[in-house]
């Protein structure tokens, strides 16, 4: 397979491998898969470019168009998922290794897109938060803004998630509105080049938006600014290395980091042997460690079990991994081979520390003969409080430490002796255990998955990041965080409190703020069609005047006859009522009846309310009046789009009863 010669993409233009390139051994036969790198890189050029045109180009999209750019991207690079698959197996890992990263980083550029169209707005500015009220009267505001950094963001990869690990930093990246230049570890940079290669083929991405380094990054980290990013995944030392980086550091660069993590799962107090739990928590264990060869960031690496029930967890888990196939990853074994002749030793080496302060139940278990084949080790501590390097040393392979807790506290504390998770895990029937184990340990993981019979079918798995959650965790798992949904994004912006009237609150974010200018329209707004309705346009209604009757109709009718509406000396009693009052559902009833236009129009649908509040009762007798202005329009479909109102009730005093926003869909043509 020799003759793969992976390219770096530099300000527009392919360039292949230099004289210096580096040899990439097979870690299944030792041949020569690929040669790569050693090519005379200008990074000052490259960053220009990002700053140039891909990052203006980016940024000119709302973020609604970066996410449909996202899904049109994602949905590309899944109809050629075949020639990732291909490549997949060069890497040591298994089909269904390959899935993790190839499927994953798929669904994850997918779920980030669907994220940006549902939770952010279609503009440019990203809105954190609520208005804040700085002033007595409301004339002087102020709101959290987020905006993407003009930079560019540098994403340097570990080699275990050769696709995943660059998608899933630049689709968040992508949305935020900056440009990236991709650097994959060397040992499988062919798979990222073929996946970034679908990238720019596909011709949905703008042009320098997307740049890679295949190699080493030379000076660029020199070059970096206070808009730029470096978003980091693979070893602690380097981590170390890259963020004492003197011009970052001088120039407050952003960096983050998602290093090594020892991570535990820990088996309830309340489980055992022959339960559901107990099942359950073995096979776990048993696929972490074998799962990518145990080269995953999130695989178990301290399975941290009660005292009674060590014998039966070592036995039972043992017994699986003896049952492991381990062999060529394009044929059927179930656990494929380490990444390279260097990971294994790397392994090895790190194995025969953890052997210092506990025994491999597995010796003697053999792999196949090959570079990067390792069979499983599982060693039993005895003592892991005196242990320090079953705490300390991460064997990046399929390798995990048995050992016993006296109660939950010391369970917690074992956990926690990781120094700082991406994950752990704890398998217990018990939601109070969960509970008491969670204040404990919460503060040293990333993530927290807990686990018993009722979730585990649908349960994602321990070592699975999702879009949706954060994904890094505290002190030796680098200090950092990714993904999260829209959090991920917001790594890649800058946050900004913007203070100012209601006026400019309104410009700057394009969402009418209460206080500012309202706009009288040529007609009733839900005449008006999507297009035509402008931000700020407001009616306010007639009065209404709410009666006895009307209350106790809506009681009786509706069912709802609690007391304050229907009893004067019980209404009295309690603390919020004058005496009996109206419903807050009736007042939105007739807000509505006030408010809607009765025939067919551009107004298709009510679909939803947000933060209705109650905000003074009303008697009968009260004269109630609304005031509705267009606060926020979202395109939706080619057809329609969501308009939000901003609703607010008065009584005959001009005193303000109840507040909500109002969702509506409105077509674009009048029909
Ligand atoms: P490294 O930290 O050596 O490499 C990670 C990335 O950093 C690679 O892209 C590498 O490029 C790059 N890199 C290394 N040195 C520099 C530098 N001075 N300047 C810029 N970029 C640099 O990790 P490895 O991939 O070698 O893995 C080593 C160990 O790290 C593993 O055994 C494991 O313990 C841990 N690890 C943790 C991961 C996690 O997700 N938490 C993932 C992978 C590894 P290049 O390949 O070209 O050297």
């Amino acid at each position: 397979m020799s003759g793969i010669a992976p390219e770096s993409y530099v300000a527009g233009k392919w360039i292949g491998p230099g004289t210096a390139a580096k040899s990439i051994m097979s870690p299944v036969d030792g041949s020569e898969i690929a040669r790569a790198g050693g090519a005379d890189l200008d990074f000052a050029a490259m960053r220009a470019f990002a700053l140039d045109k891909g990052g203006p180009a980016l940024r000119a999209l709302t973020f609604h168009q970066r996410a449909k750019m996202l899904k049109a991207l994602a949905g590309y690079i899944g109809s050629r998922k075949e020639e990732l698959y291909a490549l997949n197996p060069l890497t040591g890992a298994t089909r269904k290794d390959g899935a993790v990263d190839i499927e994953g980083g798929i669904i994850t550029m997918t779920v980030i897109a669907g994220k940006g169209r549902r939770e952010m707005p279609d503009g440019h500015v990203y809105l954190d938060g609520e208005v804040e009220r700085i002033s007595r009267s409301g004339t002087f505001l102020a709101q959290h803004i987020a905006v993407p950094r003009q930079g560019v963001a540098v994403h340097i990869n570990a080699f275990n998630f050769p696709v995943w690990g660059m998608l899933e930093k630049l689709a968040p990246t992508l949305l935020a509105g900056m440009p990236a230049i991709v650097k994959p570890a060397t040992q499988t940079c062919y798979l990222t080049e073929a996946c970034f290669r679908m990238i720019v083929d596909s011709g949905l991405v703008p042009e320098g938006a997307v740049q890679l380094i295949v190699g080493g990054t030379g000076d660029l980290l020199d070059w970096l600014g206070p808009q730029d990013v470096v978003s980091f995944t693979g070893s602690a030392d380097t981590a170390l290395t890259l963020r004492s980086n003197r011009n970052l550091l001088s120039r407050s660069v952003r960096f983050m980091a998602e290093a090594d993590s020892l991570n535990a799962s820990v088996l309830g107090p309340d489980v055992v042997p022959g339960s559901e739990e107990f099942d359950l928590f073995v096979k776990q264990a048993a696929t972490e460690m074998t799962v990518k060869a145990g080269q995953k960031c999130t695989a178990i690496r301290r399975i941290i079990v009660p005292e009674a029930q060590m014998d039966a967890v070592t036995e039972a888990l043992a017994e699986r991994l003896r049952g492991t196939t381990i062999g060529d990853p394009a044929g059927d074994a179930r656990m494929g081979a380490l990444a390279s002749a260097a990971q294994r030793a790397d392994v090895l080496e790190k194995a025969a520390m953890l052997a210092s302060e506990a025994t491999n139940v597995l010796d003697g278990l053999t792999a196949p003969d090959g570079p990067g084949f390792v069979a499983p080790m599982l060693f039993r501590c005895a003592d892991p409080d005196a242990g320090r390097t079953v705490h300390d040393v991460e064997a990046f392979g399929p390798v995990s430490t048995v050992m016993p807790y006296r109660d939950l506290p010391h369970a917690a504390a074992l956990a926690n002796r990781g120094k700082g998770s991406l994950v752990a895990s704890l398998v217990t029937g018990d939601p109070q255990v969960a509970r008491a184990f969670t204040l404990d340990s919460a503060a040293w993981h990333g993530r927290l998955y807990i686990t018993d019979r009722t979730s585990m079918k649908e349960a994602t798995g321990h070592g699975s990041p999702l879009p949706h959650l954060v994904h890094g965790g505290p002190g030796r798992a680098g200090g950092g965080e990714e993904l999260g949904g829209v959090r991920g994004v917001l790594h890649y912006m800058q946050r900004t409190a913007v203070q100012g009237s209601p006026d400019v609150l309104t410009a700057v974010t394009g969402q009418w703020v209460p206080g500012a200018r309202e706009i009288e329209g040529p007609e009733h707004p839900f005449r008006r069609t999507f297009r035509d309705i402008e931000i700020g346009e407001t009616i306010v209604t007639d009065p209404r005047e709410v009666t006895l009757e009307d209350i106790e109709h809506f009681a009786h009718f509706t069912g709802d006859t609690f007391y304050a509406h229907m009893d004067e000396a019980a209404a009295q009693a309690n603390p919020f009522f004058p005496g009996r009052v109206a419903h807050g559902y009736l007042l939105l009833s007739f807000a509505a009846g006030l408010f809607v236009m009765p025939d067919p129009g551009p107004v298709l649908a009510n679909t939803g309310l947000n933060g209705l509040s109650f905000q003074k009762p009303v008697s009968p007798g009260d004269r109630v009046h609304v005031r509705l202005t267009a606060r926020r329009k979202t395109q939706r479909t080619d057809t329609y789009g969501e308009v939000a109102w901003h609703v607010t009730l008065y009584n005959q005093d001009a005193e303000q009863v109840a507040e909500y926003e109002l969702l509506t869909m409105v077509a674009y043509e009048k029909p």
